[in-house]
């Protein structure tokens, strides 16, 4: 991107704007949490819709001068329910914590209890981790995997703690599990409960809107919460969509589900929120256009065979990952068993070569969150850029030179630096105009 006012307004803030687009140009980005935004969505979000305050919904605002705040909200909503066969979404929550929260006060009280994923086993620190505020609020009860080699859930366990706790929501969702959930089953133990089945898809939104994974919705979920800014490639936000139709069996009592999209509205706003921020709404409806698209399609296909390609040649190479492979973007490599590291000194190793991940428990480690016993990778980014499977090949060969050959990371860092300027970030670099 081009800047005309920013580099002589403030030349200290321009200088760090740069740094930080040749560090995203010139880097290897393997953290799955991340991705690069097209120029169009930068674009939309460096607009004047930041001036706006617009308290409320479209067309039930608390100040004047909406037109346009409406026309860009209501734009929003209507893309997010094509995409995802939604009937309701609001688009407002500022993050993916935010949406959490809020979908949790929207259908919870105080004190109520929810089932959700264990953190160590790939649940997100937002499904009421102790450390949270949600786990002061409410009573977070923990499903597991049954079998840590396969990954595959400890369903049975999972509906005798249903049954045993009776929680008002059970969560679907995660943030470093590589397989995929059997949604219809999760949905029918919470149907049979009572309870709210909600998918927080943060990480794999782009994948299912793709067509690469599953939908929960199409699964009997009433809930979906998502980041906007991962495999979704949207700016940073998040979104809450719902579909309460009535008569599916596998959904919650009619007459409280029908209020769900009131519910969800109020609690984001005044429930826990102020003004939506409009700007970002609007990079939010120039993103989920671009995830309409065809090309959507192929980049969800391509982030699946290019984590494929590089798990295969992890463990071929002699990693052991958890679950031994992975059916989505991500993978968490066992550093202590691949390597004798910690996650915290294989994160610092590949920085020192230019290649970005980040350290990540595994199920149930006796490490700390600080160090932890693994590291967690993905493709998004990569993908993004254009990479394919070959240079999946290169790159894990990289990790593997660095963390269990001991090679020099600066001439790999030469290398990964060469790659990376093949393969450019769509948001470009910063230049003045
Ligand atoms: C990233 C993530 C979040 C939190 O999103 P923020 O925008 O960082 O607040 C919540 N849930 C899951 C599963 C995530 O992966």
């Amino acid at each position: 991107m081009k800047y005309s006012e920013l580099p002589s307004a403030d030349a200290e803030v321009f200088e760090i704007l740069q740094g930080e687009g040749r560090r995203e140009m010139e880097g290897l980005e393997l953290i799955p949490s991340e991705n690069y935004v097209s120029p169009a969505v930068l674009e939309a979000l460096g607009t004047l819709m930041t001036n706006k305050y617009s308290e409320g919904t479209p067309g039930r605002r608390y100040y004047g001068g909406q037109t346009y705040t409406d026309r860009i909200e209501s734009l929003a909503i209507e893309r997010a329910k094509a995409l995802f066969g939604a009937d309701h979404a609001n688009v407002q929550p500022l993050s993916g914590a935010a949406a959490n929260l809020c979908a949790y006060a929207a259908w919870m009280e105080p004190g109520d209890t929810a089932l959700a994923m264990d953190l160590s086993h790939g649940g997100h620190l937002t499904h009421g981790a102790p450390v949270t505020f949600a786990a002061k609020a409410f009573n977070f009860v923990r499903y597991k995997m049954k079998d840590v080699e396969t990954g595959e859930i400890d369903y049975d366990a999972l509906e005798a703690t249903a049954l045993e706790h009776r929680p008002k929501m059970v969560i679907a969702g995660f943030s470093s599990y590589p397989r995929t959930l059997d949604y219809r089953r999760i949905a029918q133990i919470a149907a049979k409960v009572g309870a709210v089945a909600m998918a927080d898809m943060a990480h794999i939104a782009g994948l299912i809107a793709g067509g690469v994974l599953e939908n929960p919705l199409e699964q009997g979920f009433q809930i979906i919460t998502t980041t906007t800014h991962k495999t979704l490639r949207g700016p940073r936000g998040a979104m809450i969509l719902s579909n309460g139709k009535v008569g599916n069996p596998l959904r919650a009592p009619e007459k409280i589900i029908e209020n769900l999209p009131t519910l969800i509205d109020r609690a984001v706003f005044p429930g826990l929120q102020g003004g939506p921020h409009m700007n970002k709404v609007m990079a939010i409806a120039v993103a989920l256009g671009e995830a309409a698209r065809p090309e959507f399609r192929e980049y969800g296909r391509q982030i699946l065979k290019n984590a494929k390609t590089l798990a295969g040649a992890l463990m071929e190479r002699g990693c052991k990952l958890i679950t031994n492979g992975t059916d989505n973007h991500l993978m968490v490599v066992e550093t202590i068993t691949s390597f004798g590291l910690t996650g915290q000194e294989v994160q610092l190793r590949l920085e020192a070569a230019g290649i970005t991940l980040n350290k990540n428990v595994i199920p149930d480690d006796p490490l700390p969150p600080f160090k932890a016993s693994g590291v967690r990778l993905g493709t998004p980014s990569a993908t993004t850029r254009g990479m394919k499977e070959a240079e999946m090949i290169r790159i894990a060969g990289w990790i593997v030179a660095i963390c269990k050959d001991n090679a020099d990371p600066a001439p790999i860092g030469q290398e990964v630096r060469q790659l990376c300027l093949q393969f450019p970030s769509p948001s470009g670099l910063v230049e003045s105009a």
